[in-house]
């Protein structure tokens, strides 16, 4: 049984965060197990507070894992605070082990899941260590400082992501204008890079999808697919969670964890 680590925070609401990631690994036939960095009081209508873990007990309970179990793969998600990057890039530094990161700094209400100081952090401590890093395009354009809306500025910004280090980016072009097509964009350090469009499906119910997908990256990484190949499947895995939307709670209900298996 392969064993993947999230390390992020927690939605009580059950869309995104740790809630996504563990549900996402188990439907992955993965054995999920957390550290939990941040607690969002939160519902499909949005974060209503926000309460840091201490840093100690983070590193805690990354320690009881490492200590017991063989890990096959980690990601990260909400860190919130320099602090916390910089305890979680401590750890991380003397691993062996494939970390997908996704740069998570916004909710979609507008909450931030990552303070202002700690963007430097991220970029310095944590995404030399990364071997994928999954920005959607407000995080490529933040991580990198230059606008993001075309195809030269976002073959120019996975460049930049590339040059701190990491094997391999995925720009997630959900955001951009396109109304038919959402397409994202993969490059890796060794050159090679292809793109994966699919239809692009209207809904509200799309909270949790950065944290979703990267989590079945993380899981596919766990079970040794190569990179490229795992994310194709991330991708089929989020597009039909999208696709079979759940219309749970008043507003941006979460994708369907249960989809990829059922369809
Ligand atoms: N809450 C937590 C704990 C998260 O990690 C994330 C996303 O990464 C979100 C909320 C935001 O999810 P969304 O923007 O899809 O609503």
């Amino acid at each position: 049984m392969h064993i993947v680590t999230t390390i992020a925070g927690s939605d009580s609401g059950g869309g995104a965060g740790i809630q996504a990631d563990l549900k996402t690994f188990q439907e992955l036939n993965v054995f999920g197990t957390s550290v939990i960095t941040a607690l969002t009081a939160q519902n499909t209508l949005g974060v209503s507070d926000v309460l840091p873990i201490d840093t100690i007990f983070i590193e805690k309970q990354f320690h009881a894992l490492l200590e017991d179990f063989s890990i096959s793969a980690l990601k990260t998600g909400m860190l919130f605070s320099s602090e916390i990057i910089q305890a979680i890039a401590n750890i991380m530094a003397d691993l062996d082990i494939p970390l997908i990161i996704d740069p998570v700094m916004i909710a979609k209400g507008g909450e931030s899941l990552l303070q202002q100081q700690a963007i430097e952090a991220m970029r310095y401590y944590l995404l030399p260590l990364a071997t994928v890093i999954t920005p959607n395009i407000p995080e490529a354009e933040v991580l990198t400082g230059k606008k993001v809306d075309d195809i030269a500025s976002i073959q120019q910004a996975a460049q930049t992501l590339l040059q701190l280090g990491t094997r391999c980016v995925v720009i997630k072009g959900g955001h951009l204008t396109d109304e038919n097509f959402a397409t994202d964009y993969v490059f890796f350090k060794d050159g090679r890079a292809f793109s994966m469009q699919t239809t692009r499906i209207a809904t509200k119910n799309t909270h949790g999808t950065g944290c979703t997908f990267s989590a079945a990256l993380a899981a596919f990484i766990g079970r040794e697919l190569p990179i490229d190949s795992a994310v194709v499947e991330a991708k089929k895995f989020i597009q039909l969670a999208i696709t079979h939307d759940l219309s749970i709670g008043n507003g941006h209900g979460p994708t369907n964890h249960f989809a990829y298996r059922k369809y």
